[in-house]
């Protein structure tokens, strides 16, 4: 059975416990975990009777390479999605059918009521994110692939890099970078945040240059294809400040201890707590202003997130970042981040990049 029967299989069973008969998957991020279908403009309707993709000509070449064996309805020119579906449903004699409550539309859902009189439509919510939660081998082994890209980047850009570059310059390097190294793209427009600019957690890169400060902040990762790595990391451009080291002391101490606090059971504020008790018990509470981490898939952020109030278990096969960070305004930032796979005897740190203070020293 490839890895897509068996997540339509698991989808089922949760189709069937939330009391519908079948479930439009409209999230095409969800339709792709689904069916490993890349394009969009396509809708699954999964039941226990089958799983019919509707799309459209444009894509038939596409969809018979990327899920051979799926069963397919392409809908002509001109014609549109809902009447398709409604069609399929009706033949189906589907009773009860689930959308989903976080990518469906009002007016699909009107719409739908006005073709569909005689169905019952059911708001559920976050079916397939359910089963996204937890990663099989093949995810694992496409987000070992991105973190693999990320870091031969980070150290070729390292390598090359001079105090005239600028934040956009470095950016824009790693891209091309990771392309060279057999990524798809980077998972996001990298952050490359010089001095004070690293106070922002989210920092767009400027003009300004790397020589102008002693340090800067660097959040990248690389899209292996469909599968997305992120990392932090900071690194030294001139002289180390006794605040920096103290800062840097600081979130490396709760990110190591937080990393080591991830494992199966435990809860997801957990291990957030470990990270925030070291940084308020240093007095830093107030600078550390956002979750400990996220997961990361077929998306950068998805679930389930590392933060206060997130009573949600880790269970082996999740893959969260572990980025705890301090932020002063007027002086910078630091942030350290991770990729840690969840295991059944505590969690693998897939991304490797040297985090020592010393490692992070550009040598000039
Ligand atoms: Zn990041
Ligand atoms: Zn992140």
């Amino acid at each position: 059975m490839s890895s897509f029967d068996s997540r339509r299989k698991k989808l089922n069973k949760l189709i069937e416990q939330a009391g519908a008969d079948a479930l439009l998957v409209t999230n095409f991020t969800n339709v792709t975990y689904l069916t490993g279908f890349t394009g969009d403009d396509s809708y699954l309707l999964a039941s226990a009777d089958a799983h019919v993709l509707v799309s459209d000509g444009r894509y038939t070449t596409q969809l018979e390479e990327e899920c051979p064996g799926l069963k397919l309805e392409i809908r002509e020119p001109g014609k549109k999605m809902l009447p398709v579906v409604a069609r399929i449903v009706e033949r189906a004699k589907i009773k009860r059918l689930g959308l989903e409550g976080a990518s469906a539309t009002l007016s699909l859902k009107e719409s739908l009521t006005e073709i569909l009189p005689n169905v019952e439509l059911l708001t559920t919510d976050g079916l397939v994110e359910r089963l996204r939660l937890v990663k099989d081998k093949g995810e694992i082994e496409a987000t070992r692939v991105a973190c693999q890209q990320a870091r031969r980047a980070y150290e070729v850009v390292r390598a090359t890099i001079t105090p005239d570059m600028t934040e956009l310059d470095v950016a824009a390097e790693l891209e091309y970078r990771a392309r060279r190294f057999g990524a798809k793209a980077l998972s996001f427009p990298p952050i490359v945040a010089v001095g004070q600019r690293a106070a922002l957690p989210h920092a767009r890169p400027t003009q300004r240059r790397i020589g102008d400060d002693d340090f800067m902040l660097v959040d990248w990762g690389a899209n292996s294809g469909q599968y997305m790595s992120d990392l932090t990391r900071v690194l030294v451009t001139g002289r180390i400040s006794p605040k920096l080291r103290k800062i840097y002391g600081v979130v490396l101490k709760a990110q190591l201890a937080a990393i080591d606090a991830v494992g199966l059971g435990k809860t997801c504020e957990q291990v957030d707590r470990v990270a925030r008790n070291i940084i308020s018990r240093a007095g830093m509470g107030d600078a550390f202003g956002h979750g400990l981490g996220h997961g990361i898939g077929l998306e950068i952020h998805e679930a389930p997130r590392l933060a206060v109030g997130q009573k949600t278990r880790l269970q082996p096969g999740m893959i969260v970042t572990v980025e705890p960070g301090v932020y002063l305004p007027g002086w910078g930032g630091v942030r350290i981040e991770d990729d840690v796979l969840v295991t059944r005897t505590g969690c693998e740190v897939l991304s490797d990049v040297p985090k020592q203070l010393d490692d992070c020293v550009l040598e000039s």
